[in-house]
This record gives structure tokens, sequence and C-alpha cells, in this order.
């Protein structure tokens, strides 16, 4: 009999007990509608918006539904109009394919590298071959790509970037944090990410017309004086009339459980990647395994791990994702045929007019990936990988 893990891999950490207790006010307040706000009253949504604007250092930030519909806005705010070509990773989760499909936009995928980032001299031939004038880069599973060599191909070709920041808040690369690189940084607060509102997201930028162009986006109304930290009233004098409304406004529910995490975002931060440590070093030692190496400009959260078994066929790999569950092992294999439970392989957008990605396809028909929740200890994260090796090794045998 084989040992067994027996923590869930879906299972994150309770909601702290100050979040908790912000929600409780609010529900009492009645006051749910981010605008709906008694007279000197900020409301907890404008609060987060300045509170992660100032974290993240950007000029302005705005509260929204999810990530997906900040990827969208963001989109929209750019002027991407139908049937224009979208720049995009070839491996990535499908709210990012879909925000360009959802604006009409055709997604354009650039081969992904071995350590799953985005393959830059792929990029340049891309931006050439598709005339495309934004790039929607998506920091998958939290690997930033060389982000200097990346704006400095943008900036010459003239490609407006957005980034999708879903793995990466709190990431860094040379000490900047991702999504202030591009033109707009999107972040999602669904409950898998980084903070857990159960959907949510933000959309940030240092560029006022963008800002206000998102912000009637979405939803706004004409209350857009009530965001905390939204561009002068002036940004706004076009974007009243030209923006349609989209309606993704986060709540003030959501917003009063967001406050206190980000208070608590840092500390986290670091546990993830105490956690992330333990399990990279036994799959480093493990002789069949490819670890991903994390660069030294970056500063990674690890909240979830991914690693490569170049030398498996389909048939190993499938055998792996059981002789892993036989031990209590969530393992993702972005190589099945058939999408489980997520879409991150573009065979399977087929509203995404179909690719070649060689490339791409030959890393993924090799690659796993786990979550790492902070509900997990060091000792766990040391047992899953130790449990991870002993299936490799009885597949292989
Ligand atoms: C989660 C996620 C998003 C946004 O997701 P929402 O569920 O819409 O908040 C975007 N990109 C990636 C890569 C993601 O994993």
């Amino acid at each position: 009999m084989a040992r067994r893990f027996t923590g869930a891999f879906t299972q994150q950490e309770a909601i702290p007990g100050d979040a908790i207790a912000a929600a409780v006010a609010v529900l009492q307040s009645g006051r749910l509608h981010r605008y709906n706000l008694t007279t000197g009253e900020a409301g907890e949504v404008a609060l987060l918006e300045a509170e992660y604007r100032d974290w993240q250092g950007s000029d302005y930030c705005l509260a929204v539904t999810s990530g997906g519909q900040a990827l969208q806005i963001a989109l929209r705010a750019c002027g991407v109009t139908p049937g224009d070509a979208v720049l995009t990773n070839g491996f990535t989760l499908a709210p990012v394919p879909g925000a360009i499909q959802a604006v009409g936009g055709k997604a354009v995928l650039v081969e992904i590298d071995e350590n799953l980032r985005l393959d830059l001299d792929d990029l340049k031939v891309k931006i050439g071959s598709s005339g495309a004038r934004v790039l929607m880069l998506s920091h998958m599973r939290g690997h930033l790509c060389d982000m200097d060599r990346l704006m400095t191909i943008c900036s010459a070709a003239n490609v407006t970037v957005i980034e999708d920041c879903a793995h990466t808040m709190g990431a860094r690369w040379n000490g900047t944090r991702s999504g202030n690189f591009g033109k707009i940084g999107c972040f999602s607060t669904q409950t898998y990410k980084h903070m857990n509102s159960g959907e949510g997201g933000f959309l940030t930028t240092d560029d006022a017309g963008i800002a206000a162009r998102a912000t009637i986006l979405s939803g706004s109304y004409m209350l857009y004086g009530r965001h905390g930290a939204g561009p002068d009233a002036a940004a706004y004098e076009d974007a009243r009339y030209e923006m349609p409304n989209c309606s993704a406004r986060m709540d003030a529910l959501r917003a009063a459980i967001l406050r206190p995490q980000l208070k608590h975002l840092d500390k986290n931060i670091a546990r993830w990647n105490v956690r992330y440590a333990v399990v990279e070093r036994a799959l480093k030692a493990h002789n069949r395994i490819a670890a991903i190496d994390l660069p030294a400009r970056e500063t990674h959260v690890g909240s979830s791990i991914q690693f490569r078994l170049p030398e498996f066929t389909a048939a190993q790999c499938r055998a792996l994702i059981s002789c892993a569950a036989d031990r209590g092992v969530e393992l993702k294999w972005f190589g099945a045929p058939e999408p489980v439970g997520f879409t991150s392989a573009h065979p399977s957008w087929r509203y995404v007019a179909a690719q070649d990605l060689p490339q791409t396809d030959r890393i993924l028909a090799t690659l796993f990936d786990m979550r790492l929740p902070l509900s997990f200890s060091e000792a766990d994260c040391a047992l899953i990988a130790d449990l991870i090796g002993e299936a490799v090794n009885e597949v292989a045998k």
C-alpha cells in the first residue's frame, strides 16, 4: 500500500477574522452596491482601490468583478475593435483568449519556451506577420519573461502591452512589480489566486485616459467621482460619452473581504515561497524530472509549481496522473487530449483560429502542474514532493 497525502489541493485558507468582521458590517449596513454611500462615506470599494494602487505602485486602480472582465475592459480601453489582431501566449488559461474573443479580437498565439515563458524571438516574428498593435501578455503560472527585452521589442514595434497578472500579484522583474511594465496590469482575486473574494479583479494603469475609459466601461454610470484611485474629472470628458457600460463593478462585500487580505499579502507571498522551495528542491534532485528555472531577476510567487518529464510518452504521462492520484496527489497534465477541469491548451480553444505551435505543443505534452495552497504545511509539501518522485519512479520502471 503506497503512502498517501490526504489534504485537498483546492482548499484555501479560511478568510481571516478581520475580513469576516468587515463583511458582516457591510451586510448589516445593507449598502452593498459600491455607489450606495452615505454622506461623507468613501465606501469599501473606493478604499480598496486606493490601497491596492498604493501597494502596486501604479497611478490608478479600478476594482472589477473578475480578472477576465479586467482583461476585456483593458482591451476595449486600448481601442481594440472587432477584427483586430491581438497577440497572446500559446499557453495560458481560457479567460485570456476568451477576453480577446469577447471583444471580437483575433488571437495570434505566440510560442512559449521550456521555462513556460513567452518566446521573444517568436513574438518578434508574429508582431511582423500579424501587424497586431496589442500584446496581452500572460505571466502564466507566475513565470515572467525577460521583461526588459520584451518591453524593448514592443516599444520599438509600437505594440501596447497589457499584462495578465492573475498568477503574479506581488511578483517582480528586476525589482519592478509585474503589472507596472505594460500600459495596463490586470489582476484576479478569484478564490485560487493570491487574494480570495470568490470572484473579483483589478485593473491598474498610469494612463489617465485609459483609467477613465476603463472606469466608464466597468459601469460607473456618471458616479466616477466616487472612485478611490481614478483620474481627475477632466480625463472623463470623452470617455463618459464614448464608452459602453459593461457592468463589471466590484461590490462592497468583496472589497470588505479583500482590504484586510491585502494587509496579509506580503506575509502570504513569503509563506508560498517557503512551500515552493521545499517542493522545488525535491523535484530538482530527481533524475527524471525537469524543474522550471526561475531567473535571478525574477521575484517569484510560488502559489503553484510546474515540472516536465521530457522522456515520458503520453501513456506514461497518463499513468503518472493516476499513480499520483493513488497517493492523494492531484496533478494537472497539460498534454491531455481532452481538457479536464481547466483549458490551457490552445487546441481546446476552438473559437480561436487553429494555429501551428509545434514548440508549445512539445512542451505541453510532458508538462505537469500542481497548486500549493497555504493550507498545506511545509511537511505536507515535503511529503507531496516525495510522493511525486515515487510515482514517477513507479511509472518509469
Ligand atoms: C484566473 C486567471 C485569469 C482571470 O480569471 P477570473 O477567473 O476571470 O478572475 C486570467 N488569466 C489567468 C492565467 C488565470 O489563471
